[in-house]
């Protein structure tokens, strides 16, 4: 089935924790029929000194001038095939708002990705460290969560939210009523100016469900959230993965567009029916 869609969550080899060539990435999505695939690999773990960074968990920091060539390049290549956006997935980490922008400072992104993937140093999406949600009580930790993803929302560093309910990846359900929750998160999205992300690795994951679960998504509709696309590929194949069904959820919920970004800038652009 070809999509003529955009694929914006796409990782690389240089993460530490995805496999294939940036070329077999770009031709499966041509092969898929996107019109646009955006690299948005791991930034590096900028929060922590360079002798306590994650090499499985996100680029180095030498390497990005590496990535952001190998980026170029096949934007170049593949010019007549589909147009390729330069992104980054960083993590958002309180307290660290300044750091991150100088270092988002140095690149020309046509889009940035604001990720939570850390409370406080528990990276809670890590079945390396499934052992810490034992010392949570859900519904608290699902709180806690929020309300740092709509802080990444609020700190103006970023142009998309990833994965917007991320903590339920494993599978961990809240028991209480998420929809006071999910209409606080959509309302700071939405005076921040941010988009969300429909990203389908939710359902290659335990829980089997695309982020941000339906009710989330239409909080967003009814608070005016943008939305972009993603499959949050670490392998060539994954690229374009389920978009079909993330058009069917966001269709479900009210949207009719989604955007585009170049160079920082958005467009809104109708989905396919
Ligand atoms: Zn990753
Ligand atoms: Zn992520």
């Amino acid at each position: 089935m070809k999509l003529p869609l955009v694929d914006y969550h796409v990782h690389t080899a240089r993460c530490g924790h995805a496999t294939g060539a940036m070329e077999r990435y770009v031709e499966h999505a041509i092969e898929a029929g996107l019109t646009e695939l955006g690299f948005s690999d791991h930034l590096f773990m900028y929060w922590l000194p360079s002798d306590r960074r994650d090499p499985e968990l996100g680029m180095a920091e030498w390497e990005h001038d590496f990535y952001i060539e190998d980026v170029e390049r096949c934007r170049a290549r593949y010019a007549a095939d589909v147009a390729i956006r330069l992104s980054t997935e960083a993590d958002f980490i309180p307290g660290h708002e300044r750091e991150l922008e100088a270092i988002l400072r140095r690149y020309d992104w046509d889009y940035v990705i604001g990720s939570v993937h850390f409370l406080d140093d528990w990276g809670f999406d890590d079945a390396r460290y499934l052992a810490g949600f034992e010392r949570w009580d859900i519904d608290a930790l699902y709180a806690r969560y929020f309300d740092v993803v709509g802080c990444s929302a609020e700190s103006g560093l970023f142009d998309t939210i990833g994965h917007a309910d991320l903590v339920k990846k494993f599978g961990h359900r809240p028991a209480r009523d998420q929809s006071e929750a999910y209409a606080r998160l959509a309302s700071r999205c939405a005076k921040a100016g941010v988009c969300v992300e429909v990203n389908t690795a939710g359902l290659r994951k335990p829980v089997g469900e695309i982020y941000p679960h339906p009710a989330l998504l239409r909080a967003c509709r009814a608070a005016g959230v943008p939305v972009t696309l993603g499959s949050d590929a670490h392998a060539p194949a994954e690229v374009a993965a389920d978009l079909a069904a993330a058009v069917h959820l966001l269709h479900a919920a009210g949207y009719e567009k989604y955007v585009q970004y170049a160079r920082r800038n958005r467009t809104a652009v109708r989905l396919p029916a």
